[in-house]
């Protein structure tokens, strides 16, 4: 579940690949778990993302006007220059939000299906367990509604809370750590797409990534790094890597029963 590891010799919060951080017991100890949502709490063959895609093209070629494959075209360039296509509608065409991410996410959840053993994990879990998400508090709702797992989340910061500023800008993790009183040294940030664990990485963050098949949520994707990308590598801000959630979050509680009197499980200090 986890990459193999170093031990090294100065476990300092947010030192990376090598440190004693990386350790899945520790993350039993945890006293906040930040999850990303698409992809992540459900598993990327759901697919929601092609249904909220297409919405997203017919909601601009309404909205401005064009055909079908000029609105493709704007979607996809917004969204490479302004982080999200939506931040390029509210910059080029003063786009309102709310009626934006509402069409966008109008979609069908048949395909996500029920996973008691999820609940079953976050059940077990330590800590506080909150959503974070470049969605909106309704897709989050549907999504958890539809896992059954709505009762284990405290706390969603969506996009509305973002200000509109989306992962992987450093200014909503800033945010949302303020808002939900996070210690970051004490918290784990639980991702798809690898980039966006970069900043909780620098922030003291333990991480771990959820690893899919597409292709943009590898390392190195809109960074400089373009070869990590192609390979799927790990980077130094990935300290967990894992395919498949529910069972990492399993791994991570058995590994905690087993040896419960290790010094080495003492909580991480800042
Ligand atoms: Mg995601």
């Amino acid at each position: 579940m986890t990459t193999p590891k170093t031990p090294a010799s100065d476990p300092a919060p947010g030192s990376g690949a090598g440190s004693d951080l990386n350790h899945p017991r520790l993350l039993a100890q945890a006293q906040t778990w930040i999850f990303d949502l698409d992809n992540t709490l459900y598993p990327a063959r759901c697919n929601l993302f092609d249904q909220v895609d297409q919405r997203m093209g017919r909601f601009i070629a309404e909205a401005l006007s064009v055909d079908h494959d000029e609105a493709r075209v704007i979607q996809k360039r917004y969204f490479r220059d302004y982080g999200t296509t939506l931040s390029g509608l509210m910059a080029r065409h003063d786009v309102d939000p709310h009626d934006f991410l509402a069409y966008v996410h109008d979609i069908d959840y048949s395909p996500i299906e029920p996973d008691l053993r999820l609940a079953d994990a976050l059940d077990r879990l330590p800590g506080r367990k909150v959503i974070f998400t470049n969605g909106t508090v309704a897709h989050a709702q549907s999504v958890i509604d539809r896992l059954g797992v709505e009762r284990h989340f405290a706390e969603i910061f969506d996009i509305h809370a973002a200000d509109y500023t989306p992962k992987p800008k450093p200014a909503p993790y800033r945010t949302m750590v303020e808002r939900f009183a996070v210690a970051p040294e004490t918290a784990v940030m639980v991702e798809d797409i690898a980039q966006n664990l970069e900043t909780p990485h620098a922030m003291g963050m333990r991480t771990v990534w959820v690893r899919t098949e597409h292709a943009w949520s590898k390392p190195g994707v809109g960074v400089a790094d373009a070869d990590a990308a192609d390979e799927g590598a790990p980077a130094p801000y990935i300290h967990h890597v894992t395919e498949d959630l529910t069972t990492f979050l399993h791994e991570v509680l058995a590994s905690d029963d087993a040896d419960p009197s290790d010094p080495t499980d003492a909580p991480a200090r800042p």
